[in-house]
């Protein structure tokens, strides 16, 4: 076949473990032989990283700035283990943490449904969406232990040199610290990226905070969403016959899992990267579930959700059998490349990116599947591939739209 052509490449982030694995095996079986791929590519495996002392990372950012379009691998956040096996100069921080403290925007994320594999949360019969903040808070913290006794206050020093300062506690004994911020224009533009994408897809959106004891930094939160809302939403949603619903956190928690689903749950940075997981495991697999970021500015990074399934990657090395899911992989190539084809105009692009979704959406309904799902599902015999022959299965099915 001839293969469909792109005109912008895309930015392409590798990464670590199973999931680089994963990675190539996609692009051998199901993007190359399809695609004429144009693409920058960044090395933001671990290695990489500690090479380039994290440099890599911050162009593909800014990479990602230039061409709006971005698909990033799962990536290893280090910690202490991970200083020792990978022999690290430093322990880099979180990729993801970093590009987002670049791009800005709301991380969107959503179940992948596929018939067989229902929920676990019984009453839950429509998809819900996290609409995760993806700047600041506790991932762009600066923290301190406190060795002994001493007074640690918040400083405010304005450009007059004057200041402001708030007591945060007066040590008598040892004791951690830690300083957060965020920023109104990114709370702004997460308020406008979701009533937008609610709009967008007509389902309600809820926000969630714990402003009743976090009374200024959780209150400014929820004191911009509603104002950004009575501005400029509320006719529209009125309209569109969708609402906007604000909560305290530990409410929303107890209403979702009572709810039918069907709505946009706005979540702060670090509920949604808590609440998501959640949310996905009981929709079904942590590989089944979509992530988009959306920057205010108009820049797509798509990835998976999941980790680089560390558990698997060993079996691999020791050269056993693997039966990791790929879907949410797969998703985040989808996403990127139909992306590409809506802002370059390339339809052809786009049909290609919906039917490798589909391709994966049938294979798993014909009863072919990972291990993670033939867990759950209720299919009566599942056949249990390994990662690579599932990739295959899925080709087989995407084959037929190009035969
Ligand atoms: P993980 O990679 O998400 O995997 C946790 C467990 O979930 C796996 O052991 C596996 O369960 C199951 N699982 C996750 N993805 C799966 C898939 N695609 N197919 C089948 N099963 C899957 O989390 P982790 O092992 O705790 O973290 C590993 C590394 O990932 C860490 O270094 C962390 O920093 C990094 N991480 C990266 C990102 C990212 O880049 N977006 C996100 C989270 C974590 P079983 O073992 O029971 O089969
Ligand atoms: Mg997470």
């Amino acid at each position: 076949m001839n293969k469909i052509q792109m005109t912008t490449p895309l930015v392409e982030m590798d990464g670590d473990e199973m999931t680089r694995i994963l990675w190539q095996m996609i692009k051998d079986h199901l993007i190359l032989p399809f695609v004429d791929l144009k693409s920058e590519y960044y090395d933001l495996g671990l290695e990489s990283r500690n090479r380039t002392d994290d440099q890599i990372t911050v162009d593909a950012a800014n990479a990602t700035k230039k061409y709006k379009v971005a698909v990033k691998c799962a990536t290893i956040t280090p910690n202490a283990a991970r200083m020792e096996e990978y022999d690290l100069k430093e322990m880099w921080k979180s990729p993801n943490g970093t590009i987002r403290a670049i791009l800005d925007g709301t991380v969107f994320r959503a179940p992948i449904i596929v018939k067989g594999i229902e929920p676990c949360v019984k009453n839950w019969k429509k998809p819900i969406t996290i609409a995760r903040h993806a700047y600041g808070d506790v991932y762009k913290s600066t923290e301190m232990k406190i060795p002994g006794p001493g007074k640690v206050e918040l400083v405010y020093t304005k450009p007059d040199g004057t200041e402001e300062r708030e007591l945060i506690h007066e040590f008598s004994q040892a004791g951690v610290i830690q300083g957060q911020h965020n920023l109104n224009a990114s709370i702004e533009s997460f308020a406008r990226s979701c009533f937008a994408f609610a709009l967008d897809v007509k389902q309600d959106l809820w926000f969630a905070t714990k402003d009743t004891i976090s009374k200024k930094y959780d209150h400014t939160f929820k004191d911009i969403f509603q104002e950004i809302f009575d501005a400029e939403y509320k006719e529209k949603f009125d309209k569109a016959g969708i609402t906007y619903f604000y909560t305290l956190i530990d409410d929303a928690v107890a209403r979702v899992m009572k709810s039918e689903g069907g709505f946009i749950w706005a979540c702060k940075n670090y509920d949604g990267d808590v609440m998501s997981d959640m949310l996905s495991s009981a929709f079904g697999s942590l590989a089944m579930m979509t992530s988009v970021l959306v920057s205010p500015d108009g820049y797509f990074e798509y990835e998976a959700a999941h980790g680089t399934v560390q558990r698997h990657y060993y079996k691999h090395l020791k050269g056993e059998e693997t039966s990791t899911n790929s879907v949410a992989t797969i998703f985040a190539w989808s996403g990127a490349l139909r992306k590409r084809g809506e802002l370059d105009g390339l339809s052809d692009l786009s049909t290609f990116a919906d039917h490798l979704e589909e391709a994966c959406i049938s294979t798993i309904e014909s009863g072919k599947m990972t291990g993670d799902l033939a867990r759950i599902t209720s299919m009566p015999d599942p056949k249990v591939l390994n990662s690579e022959d599932f990739i295959l299965a899925i080709k087989e099915e995407l084959d037929k739209f190009y035969a």
